[in-house]
């Protein structure tokens, strides 16, 4: 009798642990609501957002690709990046590009105070205002990751959090994977998740290159299934 409840209550345990993990780090998890999972499932437009930049080469790479597409998308970056690399947050910002807030050291959420995270919110906020002269009203947990007291402190300052529905998972897959990747969860609303810098890790210990190499792929492939690229800020209403 004794092992049976054992067995139960330790079956209980499993699947509120599976269920928890779900609620934290699955982008489509709703757990902490409110977040921007996709955009409009009427019409077509998609957009495309990069993550923990902004880097050297990478991030002039990729704004170089978009100019030439003529194609609009949001950088979620590290306040640490930014004070390493002003120039490129400006340069995003010159080019009509979105800017979000993904924390200042990439800090992943599990288990840190409401006090530490509002501390990387606040501090990117800070700099990137400094450098760009916008203030975002976006933000981007780094690995998708929430926790408890996140949600209340961006509601605080007026942001929305934005997870993504697609991704070319460029941080494991080769360049042809990362374009059908992206191409095969792209549906009319899509927010597509990619990266142009390396977080707060050593710039030599990621390679961003393959994502360089998809991205042109990924526009046209997308461009030929009949979507439109639009910015992130046409999406904040529907969500
Ligand atoms: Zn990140």
């Amino acid at each position: 009798m004794l092992i049976h409840t054992l067995e139960v209550i330790g079956g209980l345990g499993l699947a509120f642990g599976v269920w928890f993990w779900w609620a934290c780090s699955q982008p489509w998890s709703t757990f902490f609501r409110p977040v921007l999972i996709r955009g409009p499932r009427e019409g077509n437009r998609v957009t495309l957002t990069f993550d923990d930049g902004p880097a050297e080469g990478y991030t002039e790479q990729i704004l170089a690709i978009l100019r030439e597409h003529r194609v609009p998308a949001t950088f979620f970056v590290c306040g640490k990046n930014v004070e390493e690399h002003p120039d490129l947050l400006r340069r995003i910002v010159a080019e009509g590009h979105e800017v979000g807030n993904h924390t200042y050291s990439h800090l992943f959420a599990y288990f840190k105070s409401r006090r530490r995270m509002a501390e990387e919110i606040d501090r990117t906020q800070a700099i990137i205002e400094k450098v760009s002269g916008r203030r975002p009203g976006i933000f981007r947990p780094p690995y998708g990751a929430r926790w408890f007291g996140l949600m209340p402190t961006l509601l605080q300052r007026g942001m929305r959090m934005i997870l993504w529905s697609a991704t070319g998972y460029d941080w494991k897959k080769d360049t042809k994977g990362i374009v059908e990747a992206a191409l095969r969860e792209l549906k009319p609303g899509a927010v597509i998740l990619l990266h142009d810098g390396h977080n707060t890790r050593p710039r030599g210990e990621v390679d961003r290159s393959r994502t360089v190499d998809a991205l042109p792929a990924i526009i046209a492939g997308a461009r030929k299934r009949g979507y439109a690229f639009a910015p992130l800020s046409d999406f904040l209403s529907s969500a």
